[in-house]
């Protein structure tokens, strides 16, 4: 199975992708994630992102369309979370799977109010070492400041202070809801309450994939 979570930020994807990677087996590929690690090591990927991420804009389609065919595995079922942000990115993706002969089997929705995903991301922490995801409050780690999985160290990411999660969300309506009527027309769309328990998140998309998209 192919899979794409699409959402708001904070909506829960990356969360979930990292359960189901543990339970089914399933790659999970964040255009996030990849984005803070080319960051990080300082390619030249990184170099040219690091200041879209910062302020909370989308990092242009050539650089994420060139990085996700490279990362794309050939072999097994995927999640892709964070990608694609756009219609071109979409199309991207259609070609992509085309020309392997794959096609997606399904998108899942994450639904959420602003104010939830503001709520969200001001008390999620993240780990410095491994990316780990906690919330001060829905999902707090054993030690504070401390990864339950790796022992580094929790922190607070830049764009997840206010401005820029209400930034983001902005981007968000204007250039990836557009998907929500992309899928819909391709008839790949399944929405979910996003604001519910992660139990009963999970337990929804487990359903989904049992039911085999
Ligand atoms: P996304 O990958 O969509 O940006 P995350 O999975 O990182 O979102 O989740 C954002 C924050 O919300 C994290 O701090 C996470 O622990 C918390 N979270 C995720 N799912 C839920 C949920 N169902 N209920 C409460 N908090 C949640
Ligand atoms: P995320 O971890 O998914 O919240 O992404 C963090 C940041 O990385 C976003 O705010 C964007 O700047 C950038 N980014 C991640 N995925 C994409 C994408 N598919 N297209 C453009 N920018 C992206």
């Amino acid at each position: 199975m192919i899979l794409v979570f699409l959402g708001p930020p904070g909506s829960g994807k990356g969360t979930q992708a990292k359960k189901l990677k543990s339970e089914v087996g399933f790659l999970h590929i964040s255009t996030g994630d990849l984005l803070r690690e080319a960051v990080k090591k300082g390619t030249e990927l990184g170099k040219r992102a690091k200041e879209y991420m910062e302020r909370g804009e989308l990092v242009p389609d050539d650089l994420i369309i060139a990085l996700i065919e490279e990362v794309m595995p050939k072999e097994g079922g995927f999640i892709l979370d964070g990608f694609p942000r756009t219609v071109a990115q979409a199309i991207a993706l259609e070609r992509m799977l085309k020309k392997h002969g794959k096609e997606l089997s399904k998108v899942m929705l994450f639904e959420i109010s602003e104010d939830s995903v503001v709520d969200r991301l001001s008390g999620r922490l993240t780990c410095l070492s491994c990316g780990a995801v906690y919330h001060i409050r829905y999902n707090p780690p054993k030690q504070e400041g401390v990864c339950d999985l790796c022992g580094g160290k929790l922190v607070q990411r830049e764009d997840d202070k206010e401005e820029v999660i209400r930034k983001r969300f902005r981007v968000y309506k204007e250039q990836t809801e557009p998907l929500v009527e992309f899928y819909k027309e391709r008839n790949r769309l399944t929405s979910l309450d996003a604001t519910q328990s992660m139990e009963e998140v999970n337990r929804q998309l487990l359903e989904v994939i049992r039911d085999g998209g």
